[in-house]
């Protein structure tokens, strides 16, 4: 449930809620991504789907009821054969496809390890192979997290958190590892917390007890988190002030460049989860001047990507040398 400033008279421990949060309730969560991403590589089959993630069966089926109960895919009618039952997207599902889009683009700059295959995206429209770039809608010049401004917009409102008591799934991305295409991605959106933080830290949060005001975390739990996106290159901690234990946390470039993920993420939420008075963040390119609408586009022809016109070639990576 949403509450509005207006609302809170208590002194309730309560959050900002933005479409970022309320889509990370649906995909925050890394066997959930694993089956979104078996269906971009044009798994349908319950077999396929659980080969490629390698998904305990169990756990499979619990995500796939999951994602039909959200309503980002269906199950098909036809005859299901020795595959089992087939799964496909909806719309819903498909409008995913930025996001996926820019962890694909995010993963090919900063994995840590290289997937077991590559893939080819060829933009039919153009003819060329499609390179994804996030593209302010209006100059349609590529943006980034050093060159948007934000403002709170009108739904923005605030909420208890409320953190399910999921088991941590890193190690299942870690599984799947030579057959999927964004597992380091995977991890960093699968979990809500480490998503958290750096919603705080972009929305310019630095010192710790910022982060835990603006997070609610358990303090063990906001300490481990900060730590492991410092594992991970992803922040990085320098000291201000006299003591040695004042830290600000600041987005290192692989950090910065996880912005379009989170802006993608938050379009789709405000398309499906937005709240009737309108966006909670209103994000500006300074640039041009104007408010952001963000797109992926063909880096050639800087058209939109849409999944229709783009063709998909999966091929086994080829060994580096040495
Ligand atoms: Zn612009
Ligand atoms: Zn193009």
């Amino acid at each position: 449930m949403t509450l509005y400033k207006k609302d809170i008279a208590s002194n309730a421990k309560l959050i900002r809620t933005c479409s970022i949060w309320r889509a990370l309730d649906v995909v925050g969560d890394v066997p959930t991504l694993l089956v979104l991403q078996a269906l971009w590589l044009q798994e349908s089959r319950f077999s396929g789907i659980q080969q490629r993630t390698s998904l305990p069966k169990a756990l499979l089926s619990d995500r796939l009821r999951m994602l039909i109960g959200a309503g980002l895919i269906e199950k098909r009618d036809e005859a299901q054969g020795d595959a089992g039952p087939g799964y496909r997207f909806t719309k819903k599902g498909r409008d995913l496809y930025w996001v996926t889009l820019m962890l694909h683009r995010w993963e090919t700059r900063w994995a840590s390890a290289p997937a077991g295959f590559t893939i080819r995206l060829t933009h039919t429209t153009c003819g060329h192979a499609a390179s994804p770039a996030p593209v302010c809608g209006h100059c349609r010049t590529e943006f980034s997290a050093r060159d948007v401004d934000w403002e709170e917009g009108p739904g923005l409102g605030l909420m208890l958190p409320h953190y399910a008591r999921r088991r941590q799934k890193r190690e299942l991305a870690a599984a799947a590892d030579n057959r999927m295409l964004f597992t380091d991605a995977a991890q960093l959106l699968g979990d809500r917390w480490a998503s958290l933080i750096l919603r705080s830290v972009l929305t310019g949060l630095h010192r710790y007890d910022q982060i835990l005001d603006d997070t609610a975390m358990a303090t063990n739990i906001l300490t481990e988190r900060l730590n492991w996106l410092i594992d991970l290159d992803v922040l990085k901690a320098t000291q201000y002030g006299q003591s040695e234990n004042r830290l600000e946390y600041r987005l290192t470039r692989k950090g910065i460049d996880y912005f379009p993920v989170l802006v993608m993420l938050q379009r789709w939420g405000d398309m499906y989860y937005g709240a009737p008075e309108g966006p909670p963040v209103i994000f500006h390119h300074r640039p041009c001047g104007h408010e952001l609408e963000p797109i992926v586009a063909c880096a050639h022809c800087v058209e939109p990507l849409w999944l229709r016109d783009t063709h998909v070639e999966l091929s086994p990576a080829t060994r580096r040398k040495g």
